[in-house]
């Protein structure tokens, strides 16, 4: 095919692709907007995660670091302490993001020296009611964003107040499962407490308790929970006993006298928390919900990257098929380890967020080779995974251009035709999520 024709289809494709709906897999966001932290400016929210660690990376100093973060200061002086490092992180897929941020937003098109300034006045206009609207509806097309929330410590009346834990008009709730499998300081079990209802006087309360929680999460809305621990520990959930189980959650008592104390530890130990997630999955098995599990590359500095390979979790593959497991960032860089676990396993599914940005060449060549390999319905393809609005509309252009460019790749060695490559560009950013978290209400 000529060079030419190669464009006009990439091009044809992408046209295609920005009309579509899109499901996005998963987000970070306040879960509402009137949550969104007011007192910021454009450089400390574009750095409260994600390319701040590029910068750092680079070389920026942790104290330089915590300066732009945290202190009042005019920009363009923040922006002299980080230029040199923004100038080598820029082309990374963080950076990329924020340049076309810039570009399609605020209609500038590069952030330095002399248009930081510029973007500050005019991010700062985007601190009103209705923007988090704009940015998912009207730019992205979302239909819904599966949002991550950390309690359901709410007053709530089922029948009434269906939009308890988050704006439901733009969210569909996430349950993050890391309190009640890896508490570790009495605050959390205060908070499983208030949660549940369940004062938790011993192992058996505990237990009452996360099944408590479970179902309240899904009266409330809940479409499915996140193990996201491969950050604190490894993904190697052993089968232990139930008394070996209660002898590690028995530990915590002996720091109860402590628990008003302004940061009072209840460590828990790895036997408990084996348990914990298996109890947890033996519900989730029972009632066919979806679990979506961090895998691979760790936000921040630093840990252990080992503790989040795929194939640690064979083992809950193998032993809760009913359970759907959803792999959170296509495992990178272990991509091709959960290429072959999704080929092998009926209820292991494939989740693109966070990759696009993440690498967005990892990305692209792992959908190319999943053709090869993997059946289409095993792919989610867009999550923004991102902490501020303005990021989820930078990684989805990214996301677009990517699956616009693989299936142009794959038009062009005579796989399928132009019909066919919008139909596929479909299934992955909107017909699969819909159908793994089935999402039929929207
Ligand atoms: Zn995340």
């Amino acid at each position: 095919m000529e060079r030419n024709k190669i464009k006009e289809n990439y091009f044809k494709i992408l046209e295609y692709i920005n009309t579509l709906k899109i499901i996005d897999t998963h987000e970070h966001l306040p879960c509402r907007e009137e949550d969104r932290i007011k007192e910021t400016d454009v450089i400390k929210e574009y750095l409260s995660h994600y390319f701040n660690r590029d910068l750092i990376s680079a070389g920026l100093s942790k104290e330089n670091h915590n300066k732009v973060i945290e202190e009042d200061i005019p920009v363009i002086e923040k922006w002299k302490i980080i230029e040199p490092y923004w100038e080598y992180a820029r082309y990374t897929g963080y950076g990329k993001a924020l340049t076309i941020i810039a570009r399609d937003l605020y209609g500038i098109e590069k952030i330095d020296a002399s248009t930081i300034e510029e973007l500050n006045t005019k991010f700062l206009k985007t601190l009103i009611p209705g923007y988090f609207k704009k940015i998912l509806k009207d730019k992205c097309k979302i239909e819904t964003s599966l949002l991550c929330v950390e309690t359901i410590d709410t007053d709530y009346d089922p029948a009434e107040e269906r939009s308890a834990i988050c704006d439901k008009e733009l969210f569909s709730p996430v349950y993050m499962l890391k309190d009640l499998i890896h508490p570790y300081l009495w605050s959390h079990f205060e908070r499983i407490e208030r949660q549940s209802g369940i004062r938790i006087t011993s192992f058996s309360r505990y237990l009452e308790a996360t099944e408590a929680i479970i179902e309240k999460a899904y009266s409330l809305g809940v479409v499915a929970l996140k193990n996201s621990l491969a950050y604190l520990r490894s993904c190697k959930y052993e089968r232990v006993t139930r008394s070996v189980a209660e002898e590690d959650f028995n530990q915590i008592f002996k720091t109860k006298h402590m628990s008003d104390w302004p940061i009072s530890y209840a460590a828990t130990g790895k036997n408990f928390q084996d348990y914990m997630f298996h109890f947890i999955l033996g519900i989730a098995n029972k009632k066919n919900l979806k679990v979506q599990i961090h895998t691979g590359i760790q936000e921040g500095s630093g840990n252990i990257l080992s503790n989040s390979d795929p194939k640690l979790l064979i083992n809950l593959f193998l032993e809760y098929p009913d359970v759907t497991f959803d792999i959170f960032h296509m495992s990178y860089p272990f991509q091709n380890e959960l290429t072959v676990i999704a080929k092998n396993f009926q209820n292991v599914f494939i989740d693109m967020c966070w990759n696009h940005i993440g690498s967005p060449n990892a990305s692209v060549n792992a959908l190319i080779e999943w053709f090869d390999t993997v059946p289409l319905n095993k792919i989610s393809a867009f999550g923004g995974d991102y902490l501020f609005i303005d990021g989820v509309y930078g990684h989805l252009k990214l996301a677009q251009d990517n699956i616009a460019k693989v299936l142009t790749i794959k038009m062009e060695e005579g796989l399928f035709d132009l019909d066919e490559a919008k139909n596929i560009s479909k299934l992955l950013f909107y017909d699969n999520p819909r159908e793994i978290f089935r999402l039929y209400s929207n």
